[in-house]
């Protein structure tokens, strides 16, 4: 099956084989050519498109002995054009009152993901996603789960381990659904969810249950949320997402419903839009979507058969491609006729 979602090549080596000797993580920073990622209070330390990657020797001194751990990985050939391939980084969590870092370098600061990650290079906004990951386990997972004493990292920070009854535990991920779904009329189904502005639309998203498939909880949600009944569901890629740590499941889905409710909780509004309406409402200004590198706008313009523009693009951009006829990918495709579905929302 092609999955139609871009799944760039990671970024780091992550060792996970050397990275449970112990003694590995003293060996890596032992070595000057490491390099430190700075985490306090959900945020990292950041420089213009990157992360600050700080030299041992600068932080030496600096770094209180509480702090959290992390072996991240080791830099892939030519895949950090910032740093030189084989570098090792090293992830350093913060107390999140840890107060002021008068020695950190002139020009950076500590900035969240949802902040920084559209103009942050694709390499670095990588290993945000996986610092912020880890990171965010090690807060959340400071005692045992059975027995309710501390734990203490292992394994360079990827296990901790049960300081009473010796059990390991090792970081968590909460599948989630996210949705573009497609009606007959091959248009598709957007919401506006009440915590956002008004003429803000996305795909529908949804947490996977215990004891369910991500199809069953990606139809069901569908359901409860825009209450439509999906008949095929088609998974086209993930992408971390660890606020606080779950792993969006991307699917084009497809519908025989014409007709969408809203559940009146969590979104205010579903709306149907053919292509042509979607780009029209988003150089107007009357639709924002979700934004660039996100997985909800990937599905998006995997729909639309290209990239959607915004009203700061260039106008002499191309038109984007609009394959609506011929991709023959999906039922709806193959059934698109262009027809109006009998009874659908305006
Ligand atoms: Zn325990």
């Amino acid at each position: 099956m092609i999955q139609a979602l871009p799944s760039p090549a990671a970024v780091l080596d992550r060792n996970c084989e050397q990275r449970s000797d112990s003694g590995f993580l003293d060996q890596v920073q032992g070595s000057p050519n490491h390099r430190i990622v700075l985490f306090r209070g959900g945020r990292a330390l950041v420089s213009g498109a990157g992360l600050a990657y700080l030299d041992p020797a600068a932080a030496a001194g600096h770094l209180p002995a509480g702090a959290v751990t992390v072996y991240l990985g080791r830099v892939l050939p030519g895949s950090q054009p910032s740093l030189p391939d084989g570098t090792d980084l090293v992830l350093k969590v913060l107390a999140d009152d840890a107060g002021d870092l008068p020695w950190v370098p002139e020009g950076t600061s500590f900035s969240g993901y949802r902040d920084v990650g559209d103009s942050l290079r694709t390499a670095d906004a990588a290993i945000f996603i996986e610092a912020q990951a880890v990171a965010n386990w090690h807060l959340s997972h400071r005692f045992c789960p059975r027995c309710g004493a501390a734990t203490a990292p292992e394994h360079s920070g990827w296990m901790r381990r049960c300081s009473a009854d010796a059990s390991e535990h090792f970081p968590r991920t909460d599948p989630a659904a996210i949705v573009a779904i497609v009606g007959a009329d091959d248009r598709i189904l957007l919401a506006s969810n009440f915590a956002w502005e008004s003429n803000r639309y996305s795909t529908v998203a949804g947490f996977i249950e215990a004891g369910e498939s991500a199809e069953q909880g990606a139809v069901r949600e569908i359901a409860e949320e825009v209450g439509v009944h999906l008949h095929t569901t088609r998974y086209e890629g993930s992408q971390a997402w660890p606020f606080p740590r779950s792993l969006m499941l991307g699917f084009v889905a497809y519908t025989d419903d014409a007709v969408a409710v809203p559940d009146g909780t969590e979104v205010r509004e579903a709306r149907w839009f053919s292509r042509s309406d979607l780009q029209a409402a988003v150089l107007k200004g009357e639709a924002v979507i979700s934004r660039r590198l996100s997985i909800a706008r990937a599905l998006i313009e995997h729909w639309y058969g290209g990239t959607i523009l915004e009203p700061g693009d260039a106008l002499d951009h191309e038109p984007p491609a609009r394959p609506d006829s011929g991709s023959g990918r999906g039922p709806a495709e193959a059934a698109a006729s262009g027809k109006a579905p009998a009874g659908g929302p305006a």
